[in-house]
């Protein structure tokens, strides 16, 4: 079995992002905006800094407390929108539940949105435009299948997850590259047997050991996007001082599928990385756009 290995798709992305940061007239800068102090979200904004600073992108946190009021939020988004010198904003999600999620991420300005979370961006997303700002995960997912050659284009690909930051884009993205998707959720009736049809099977359900050898077989590529914690497990890597686990059971799998994507070690690094090739993408488009009107 080929396992797909993130980090190593992830290192050679890397090193283009490098190269391109170098030549750009502006510094990029991303600006993240946390409300509340949930430990997961710590983590991730964690890695972000991480990798921000190893790539040469400043990386600012503006961190509320979780009584934040929405107009605060929304009022320091406002600010990010308007001042030249930054190119990305994200707000690290969830938020706390007293904050409307929608009114806050349509208050982006489209073209800082680095999570592609804004409608404007969606629509651009599913028209298929170049200039869409789409979702790190979905990038990510489309990156590690090239990477190890399994082109989707013309082939089966199952997803199971609809949601809007994960599920949807991926349908997007590799509907774009002429794959023929189909979308299953927790209602689907017979998802073992969808997914037993899938030439790349494709799981962000966020539930262990969901998809077994019963829903693969020996030509099938798999991409486990789930990220979730498991306790008193013995795993390689932690990341939240607890062990991580994806949707696939690992030991189930091993023996029948094609290829699959590791957890920790699969999409998980390509998503960071992508984040900041939205947010290179912006600081170049920006660059582009200061030009043209000077
Ligand atoms: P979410 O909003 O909870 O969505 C989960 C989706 O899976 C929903 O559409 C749900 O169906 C479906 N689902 C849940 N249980 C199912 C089951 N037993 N059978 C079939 N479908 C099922 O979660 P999310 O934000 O999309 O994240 C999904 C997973 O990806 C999580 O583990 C998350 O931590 C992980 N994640 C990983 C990365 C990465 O970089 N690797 C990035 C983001 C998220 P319904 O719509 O019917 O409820």
């Amino acid at each position: 079995m080929i396992i797909l290995d993130g980090k190593k798709a992830r290192d050679s992305l890397k090193a283009n992002l490098m190269d391109k940061i170098a030549n750009c007239i502006d510094r990029p800068k991303l600006v993240i905006i946390q409300c509340g102090d949930k430990e997961e979200s710590n983590k991730y904004i964690q890695q972000k800094k991480k990798f921000g600073a190893e790539i040469g992108v400043e990386v600012e946190h503006i961190h509320f407390l979780r009584s934040v009021s929405e107009k605060e939020v929304i009022d320091s988004i406002k600010k990010a929108n308007s001042d030249d010198k930054i190119h990305g904003i994200i707000v690290q999600l969830p938020l706390p539940p007293n904050l409307d999620k929608d009114e806050i991420i349509e208050s982006i300005h489209p073209e800082k949105d680095a999570d592609g979370l804004t409608s404007a961006n969606i629509k651009l997303m599913w028209q298929g435009n170049e200039e869409a700002m789409i979702p790190a995960t979905a990038q990510g997912v489309a990156f590690l299948l090239d990477f190890y050659g399994f082109s989707p284009e013309g082939k089966n690909v199952v997803i199971i997850g609809r949601s809007e930051l994960v599920g949807k884009p991926i349908a997007a993205v590799l509907l774009s590259r002429n794959a023929t998707v189909t979308i299953c959720h927790s209602k689907t009736q017979d998802l073992v047997g969808t997914c037993r049809k899938a030439d790349i099977l494709i799981s962000a359900a966020g539930v262990p050991g969901l998809v077994d050898e019963s829903y693969s077989h020996a030509n099938q590529v798999i991409v486990d996007v789930g990220i979730n914690i498991a306790r008193g497990k013995k795993l390689e890597e932690e990341i939240f001082g607890k062990h991580l686990v994806g949707d696939v059971n690992w030991e189930s799998v091993r023996n029948v599928a094609k290829a699959v994507s590791p957890v920790p070690g699969g999409v998980g690094p390509l998503t960071v990385a992508f984040l900041f090739g939205n947010v290179l993408k912006m600081c170049e488009a920006a660059a582009r756009r200061s030009s043209l009107r000077a």
